[in-house]
């Protein structure tokens, strides 16, 4: 048997028990399928055959959610948190245990080579162990001193939180958006989106399986316009964390304004890389290949911008261009492919009109541009470079979000910073010099909320994770997630020395 046909065999076996049943909600400790719900189905990015159906939620289902969330908040608010910590990190072991059924549904559901998915369980589960110990220091606050009074702060979770994540590696963000609330002693009500639902289910299950108490962690399937939205304006979640596009960003904020929602907006990204020519030409190639074509570029901080110096640019993207030709491109499941099929026919005609876009704006499609039909039915498109590009053009204002690199040429320094910037977004950078000054030069200039210098994409759990401008608003990641999740409460005690001022005595 071939590696592509053992995982298959594997992922069957996994995947199999999605086809005889129809996935369900997960509210109050209960996996249910209300009566009389309708579902829709859910295709593989493999080959768009169906890997079973899903219950489609409605406002009752939310709702029910959000009771179920709100009834479980006091008792899980007030738990101690070295109680929380012991639960957060039984609910680490049990994914460590099911590491390879959620790699394998994963990458069958959402298209993402295994390659990458093989870690997602033990990541997910590194992110848990970090928030379950966490959990403990979680209420603690500043102290605060002035000559006859003493300020301190103490921290207490906002309440019931809603949580919205996107298809892109859905088992990943779900982790970085739920572990830090539930660390923090809010109750979560999970919408994860509808082209990837399976391993948000499998959350769900592992949620009872470590001990949450029933209506800690609740789940509901559906589409975004009513099960989202519905979840945006109830009055009991009293803050969205929130990853997905950035129209989608603005119309949660609308949602949630009557409410007067905390959000937390993870966005869209059309993040440059600026390989300058004094850079590690090998490293910086590794890089640039790597941010862009990994996860199938379906990735919110990946680099789809190359600005190439001009001194390097020939040998550069030559060396560049023979590497994209050389993806391997192919069936998720097999552990050689490098480029999986995109989630979904919509998502690919939406990649591939931008092919159409570069032809008629003048850029060079330098590789791919092209469908890979040998691949059979699923979304496959060949990874791509477009070359001769300006930063008017819209392949590199729009975010295509699919394995596609638009380069541009620059000669300067201010060239570079100014192009960089020329553009709604303001997620990630990725900066390749050996001049340490102008590093440090461009780290204050550059306008986004993450930058990398002479590096892919490091994530470090402590730092803080998110964009500016249309990229988002907020920040995840230790204490900062805390700062979102929880409220703070000033306390300020006399030292009984000042004078109190006397009135109408
Ligand atoms: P999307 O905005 O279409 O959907 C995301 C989620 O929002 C889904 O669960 C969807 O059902 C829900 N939704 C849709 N309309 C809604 C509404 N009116 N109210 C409430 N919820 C609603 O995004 P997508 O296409 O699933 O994901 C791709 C996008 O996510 C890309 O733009 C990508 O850059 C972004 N992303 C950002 C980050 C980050 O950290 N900044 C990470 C990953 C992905």
């Amino acid at each position: 048997m071939s590696d592509l046909e053992q995982n298959q065999a594997v992922a069957a076996k996994y995947l199999q028990r999605f086809k005889d049943n129809v996935t369900g909600h997960f509210i109050n400790g209960e996996m249910l399928i209300p009566e009389g719900a309708k579902t829709f189905e859910n295709p593989t990015p493999i080959d768009n055959s169906s890997l079973g159906s899903v219950v489609e939620g409605t406002v009752a289902d939310i709702d029910a959610a959000c009771d179920a969330a709100q009834a479980a908040f006091a008792d899980w608010r007030d738990m101690p948190g070295a109680e929380r910590k012991k639960v957060l990190h039984k609910f680490a072991d049990k994914l460590v245990d099911r590491a390879e059924e959620i790699a394998l549904v994963e990458s069958a559901d959402c298209g993402q080579p295994l390659r990458f998915m093989k870690q997602a369980a033990v990541r997910g589960a590194a992110n848990f162990r970090f928030f379950a110990d966490k959990a403990v220091e979680a209420k603690d606050g500043q102290g605060l001193h002035q000559p006859e009074h003493t300020n301190f702060t103490v921290r207490s979770p906002i309440g019931p939180v809603g949580v919205i994540t996107p298809w892109n590696t859905p088992f990943m963000l779900s982790t970085w958006k739920i572990v830090p609330a539930l660390a923090a002693g809010c109750t979560i009500v999970h919408k994860p989106a509808e082209f990837s639902p399976l391993t948000a289910a499998i959350l769900a299950e592992v949620s009872a399986e470590a001990g949450l108490p029933k209506g800690v962690w609740n789940m509901v399937n559906g589409f975004g316009e009513v099960v989202g939205k519905r979840l945006t304006e109830h009055p009991a979640i009293k803050a969205v964390a929130f990853v997905g596009e950035t129209t989608t960003g603005s119309r949660i904020m609308s949602q949630g304004a009557a409410t007067l929602k905390r959000v937390h907006l993870e966005l869209g990204g059309k993040n440059p890389v600026i390989v300058f020519d004094d850079a590690d030409f090998e490293r910086a190639l590794d890089a640039v290949v790597f941010m862009i074509y990994s996860l199938n570029g379906q990735r919110c901080t990946s680099s789809s911008r190359l600005l190439i110096q001009s001194g390097i640019r020939d040998k550069f993207l030559t060396a560049l261009e023979a590497r994209v030709k050389n993806l391997r491109v192919g069936n998720p499941l097999d552990s050689s492919t490098e480029v999986g099929p995109l989630i979904h026919p919509t998502h690919f005609d939406k990649v591939m009109s931008y092919m159409e876009s570069a032809r008629s704006e003048g850029a060079t499609i330098a590789a791919g541009g092209v469908r890979r039909d040998d691949l059979g039915a699923g979304n496959y498109v060949s990874p791509t470079l477009f070359t001769n590009a300006t930063n008017q053009m819209k392949i590199a204002r729009e975010e295509i979000f699919g394995p596609v690199l638009t380069a541009i040429s620059f000669d300067t320094e201010e060239e570079a910073i100014q192009i960089a910037n020329d553009t709604d977004y303001g997620l990630a950078g990725y900066i390749w010099t050996n001049d340490q000054g102008r590093a440090m030069r461009l780290s204050h200039k550059i306008e986004a909320g993450m930058l990398w210098i002479n590096s892919e994409n490091n994530r470090n759990l402590p730092s803080p994770f998110g964009g500016i401008k249309s990229s988002g608003i907020g920040r995840d990641g230790g204490d900062y997630s805390f700062e979102f999740y929880m409220e703070t409460k000033n306390v300020c005690l006399a030292h009984g020395t000042h004078r109190v001022p006397v009135m109408g005595r």
